[in-house]
């Protein structure tokens, strides 16, 4: 389907998908990654072999999905998607992995949320190419190995930390996506706008960079809703005060905060007087998912100096209490 449909038809997916860079060369940003990756599968490409494993870390919206396709497209080779919620059972693993042909790229999406027993399965598919399908319970069971052609797994997660020892040792590259810098979601800002045919002044397209939070998921959702509003209340030219007045609208502050990063800040500094406080206790005043607010919330407050992590919970930095328009509480007297 082409890009205008999935337009019209507002499927964000589709548009997402429509968006995303096709070849390394087209990755905007994550040097160091796309340099190591490149190397990864030129090497691979000369043995004429399926690369190593390759593990995907960082927030969400940072290209980990993008770069799976990437690996499987440089490779020529196809790409099976799963995710670790979906693989609830070990047998669920088996039938996916059973069903693979030599060279094949499979990307599993927040590989930290697998089961267990499929973990181990894993284990033994990545290491030996190979895994015990078990028949049967109690003592009547039986293993019945399987061989696996060899196959590439990209795993993503929002935190290399989460996965097991095992698991992560068993991957042959481990690449850590950091946030993006706002000359880097310019770009991207801009080549999606020429995507979309929207027309863009240069100051606009940099305002709409530098509130996206670091993420090239969410300039291109804003650059979106900016041009929703350039048609309606303006000439449909992005411009910086249109850029403004939108992102404005659309409650995106200043600094690119959305309104869980100012509810996570405004707690803990209002409510809390400033921490510190434990990440369960902040998640319940906010109304959010424990995971959500330590791996969307968190690592972009943390990087942007309003949030710090000490052994006795989080702690607004004076950067937050500012930023709210609030004065730090005074040190106690000693
Ligand atoms: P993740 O899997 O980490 O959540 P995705 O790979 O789905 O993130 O990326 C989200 C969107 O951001 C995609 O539509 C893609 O177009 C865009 N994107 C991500 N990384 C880049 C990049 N380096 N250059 C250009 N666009 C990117």
């Amino acid at each position: 389907r082409s890009l205008t449909a999935a337009e019209a038809e507002g499927d964000e997916r589709a548009v997402e998908a429509a968006l995303r860079p096709r070849t390394l060369d087209e990755v905007v940003g994550q040097v160091r990654v796309r340099d190591q990756l490149g190397l990864v599968l030129e090497a691979a490409r000369m043995r004429g072999r399926a690369p190593d494993h390759v593990l995907l870390s960082g927030p969400p919206g940072l290209g980990k999905t993008t770069l799976a396709m990437i690996i499987a497209g440089e490779m020529g080779a196809p790409l099976r998607l799963t995710s670790g919620p979906a693989i609830t059972h070990a047998g669920d693993l088996a039938a996916i992995l059973s069903g693979m042909n030599e060279g094949d790229v499979l990307f599993v999406d927040e590989i930290h949320r697998m089961s267990r027993p499929a973990e181990e399965m894993l284990y033994m598919a990545m290491e030996d190419f190979r895994v015990d399908v078990v028949i049967g319970k109690g003592p009547g069971a039986t293993a019945i190995p399987l061989e696996i052609p060899p196959f590439t797994l990209v795993g993503a997660t929002t935190r290399a930390g989460l996965l097991p020892g095992p698991l992560r040792d068993r991957f042959g590259f481990t690449a850590h996506l950091e946030f993006y810098e706002p000359d880097e979601l310019d770009l991207i800002v801009q080549r999606s706008a020429r995507l979309l045919d929207v027309d863009v002044e240069s100051d606009g397209t940099s305002e709409i960079a530098s509130r996206s939070r670091g993420t090239p998921r969410i300039a291109n959702r804003l650059l979106r809703r900016v041009r929703d509003y350039a048609q309606v209340r303006a000439d449909g030219v992005v411009t910086l005060p249109v850029a403004q007045s939108a992102l404005d609208l659309y409650e995106v502050d200043q600094l690119g905060l959305d309104r869980l990063d100012r509810a996570v800040i405004d707690v803990l500094c209002r409510r809390f007087g400033g921490g510190p406080v434990g990440i369960s206790t902040l998640a319940v005043a906010v109304g959010e998912e424990r995971e959500t607010v330590e791996e969307v919330a968190e690592p972009f407050l943390v990087r942007n100096g309003f949030l710090a992590r000490t052994p006795r919970g989080r702690v607004a930095t004076p950067a937050a209490w500012t930023h709210l328009g609030l004065r730090a509480p005074a040190e106690a007297p000693a």
